[in-house]
């Protein structure tokens, strides 16, 4: 069974019956999901993990009613989440606190602590070494899971004066009730406990592998509460049934406390029933493909009908609209904008008619010329207020351009298609003129046509076309899924520029001559998802000005960390400081190439690393998290097309 294997979790430690899962479990489960690389591993791991939570709060004779509060928050300590991302409560507490915390309840002495940092490379592991080693006068009372998950709900939400204090305090406090060993091993509570804190647990669960997991443990619960052994047929039959129904319903609902508290009500496979897409609550977009030709488009497309957009140069903008009035505004992250976008807010109700009660669009936010109406490149829309803006100061205006509708008056729309979308977009809501348009789009079938339009949506000021499947489950919205059915077609790669890529920023180079206060070079990666490492990729340092390289140093500066953390695949990149990685810049490169020094997908093309030559910067992408940056699997795809390109170049010239 996938339980009785040996990747399950043989709890050591004190756990009484009635009690909530104790926090050790969970780092014990971690310590096990960290020791392996192999996926399916991982995943039985977390399975047993959470089956043994789920199981055992149904009490001995399993008639209780599940503990479905502890179920979710040990879902939301193993991704290291407070809340769903929307919501954004959020860890990531700075390392002068953490030392201060840990000297403070070790009683060692910071500069050594430091000491150790810079030997071992992860605060979590000082941390735990320094418990080990250190004598308890008392045994303190077991963390349980609602316990630390508690406190770090406290933590993250300290605000004010005495927030710096009150963190503090309640660190030491939890690093003070770790316990130094467990059923005769080292605690790696202290440990967890600290990454945690840090915004980064490092043991390499992907969110689908959560899922996975999540699916399999309800399963395997019900075949055990009903007394059955299932055939080894029927069993996988259910999981996979179980994991589809699962995949689907969170990609409508992204948020777990919807979820977890549904299943465990309804069951998994009455849940898509009682959990659908829900305004209020964004969904993850759905992405799109590059092509580096129109010809792609049409070996993809051929025969079957699509359709043609204009694709934007503005920022990603979900609209929800709730039947009580309140209107938001979402980021590509899912980050509620509304404070940013409070003149989208307000010009809204114009834009749809009457009967119109709740819906949810997809749309692209783009600047225009005040006067003409005409469209604006991004960086103009960059130039607006982040937060707190107040309408009457708005300079740059917007108007949104809206390519989808996904939710109409109490009806998710996702499962229709996208002509059938497009319709009711088209037939409940109406353009008004420097506020909201439908993006405009040509059902073209032939290279030319797509060809023309292509042009036009470059000299109207966009980035290219969008093409999108028209009719048949194809053209079904796909949440988080970067699908075939939308392909983007952006004038760059057709200019043989290739695809720009999203980076983060991991190191600085200290700047020389006048440039001594600020960085004058830096270290980016991009974000392998599977290993959830960041991989070295380049040296960036020329085309800032110096009121840019100002700008950066004041964001960096923050975010500067005594070592280079575990997660960073380093290579042999020496700058001068570290980062911690949540910086993400958009860049274009004219080149790639094979690298001794930086780890960018090593060896998926050659055991060296891949590097971008002549880097060059576009912007700072802050709708784009550290993990959502470029992965090694693209940058491996565009050296391999431009090895052949270059050889396809070569043959030419030699032809000739
Ligand atoms: P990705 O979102 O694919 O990771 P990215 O954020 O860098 O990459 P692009 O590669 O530029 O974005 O392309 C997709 C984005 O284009 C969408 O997320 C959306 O913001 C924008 N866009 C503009 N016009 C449209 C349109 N008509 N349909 C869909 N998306 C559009």
């Amino acid at each position: 069974s996938l339980l009785s294997g040996k990747f399950s979790i043989d709890f050591k430690g004190a756990w009484a019956e009635g009690e909530p899962a104790p926090y050790a479990l969970l780092t014990q489960a971690f310590s096990m999901i960290e020791s392996t690389t192999k996926r399916i591993e991982k995943t039985s791991y977390l399975t047993s993990l959470l089956y043994t939570v789920l199981n055992r709060s149904r009490g001995k004779d399993k008639t209780h009613e599940p503990d479905t509060q502890t179920l979710l928050q040990t879902v939301y300590l193993c991704i290291n989440r407070l809340s769903p991302d929307y919501i954004g409560i959020e860890l990531g507490i700075g390392e002068s606190l953490l030392l201060k915390a840990i000297s403070e309840s070790t009683g060692r002495s910071i500069p050594s602590i430091k000491a150790d940092l810079k030997k071992e490379g992860d605060l979590g592991l000082v941390a735990m070494n320094s418990k080990a080693s250190q004598r308890t006068l008392f045994k303190p009372k077991i963390l349980t899971v609602p316990s630390v998950f508690a406190r770090l709900g406290e933590i993250a939400r300290a605000s004010g004066a005495q927030s710096q204090a009150k963190k503090t305090k309640i660190i030491t406090a939890l690093l003070a009730a770790c316990q130094t060993t467990i059923g005769g091993s080292t605690s790696s509570e202290a440990k967890y406990i600290i990454r945690s804190l840090e915004g980064k647990l490092r043991i390499g669960l992907a969110e689908r592998t959560v899922l996975v997991s999540l699916a399999q443990a309800i399963v395997l619960d019900e075949q055990e509460r009903l007394g059955k052994q299932w055939s080894k047929e029927k069993l996988s039959a259910k999981l996979e049934e179980a994991t589809s129904i699962l995949k689907q319903v969170y990609s409508e609902v992204p948020s777990y406390d919807e979820v977890i508290p549904a299943l465990m009500k309804y069951g998994i496979l009455e849940l898509p029933k009682h959990c659908k897409l829900t305004p209020g609550i964004p969904l993850k977009p759905m992405l799109a493909k590059p092509t580096k030709a129109i010809g792609e488009v049409l070996d993809r497309f051929e025969g079957k009908k699509f359709t043609c957009e204009y694709k934007y140069d503005g920022e990603r903008a979900q609209v929800h609209f709730l039947e009580n009035g309140t209107v938001s505004v979402f980021s590509r992250n899912s980050e509620d904008m509304s404070k940013k976008y409070p003149d989208l807010v307000d010009q809204l109700p114009r834009c749809f008619k009457e009967g119109v009660k709740s819906f949810v669009f997809d749309a692209e936010a783009v600047a225009i010329d005040k006067t003409t109406g005409k469209l604006m490149p991004f960086q103009e829309l960059s130039r607006r207020k982040r937060k707190d803006v107040k309408v009457e100061d708005i300079t740059v205006r917007v108007c949104l351009f809206a390519f989808d509708l996904l939710y109409l008056n109490g009806e998710p729309l996702l499962h229709k298609t996208l002509e059938d979308r497009r319709k009711l977009l088209r037939e409940y809501f109406v353009p008004v003129p420097f506020e909201f348009d439908f993006a405009k789009a040509s059902d073209g079938e032939t290279t030319e046509e797509i060809q023309l339009f292509l042009e036009e949506s470059v000299k109207d000021g966009c980035e290219g076309l969008m093409v999108k499947m028209l009719q048949t489950d194809a053209s079904f919205y796909e949440p988080s899924r970067r699908s075939v059915n939308w392909l983007k077609l952006k004038k760059d790669y057709l200019a043989g520029i290739g695809d720009s890529l999203d980076l983060v920023v991991v190191g600085g180079y200290y700047g020389k001559g006048k440039r001594t206060a600020v960085y004058g070079a830096f270290l980016l990666a991009c974000y392998d998802a599977d290993n959830e490492e960041w991989q070295t990729i380049c040296k960036i340092g020329t085309g800032f000005s110096d009121e840019a390289l100002q700008e950066h140093a004041k964001t960096l500066k923050e975010l500067e960390i005594g070592s280079v953390r575990g997660d960073i695949k380093v290579g042999g990149a020496k700058p001068d400081v570290w980062f911690e990685p949540k910086v993400v810049w958009e860049v274009l490169t004219a080149d790639l190439s094979l690298s001794p020094v930086y780890t960018a997908a090593q060896g998926m093309v050659d055991p060296r690393g891949i590097s971008l030559r002549f880097p060059r910067f576009i912007r700072i992408r802050d709708d784009k998290n550290a993990d959502d940056a470029t992965g090694p699997e693209q940058i491996a795809e565009m050296y391999e097309r431009q090895a052949l390109a270059q050889s396809k170049g070569k043959k030419k010239g030699g032809d000739a």
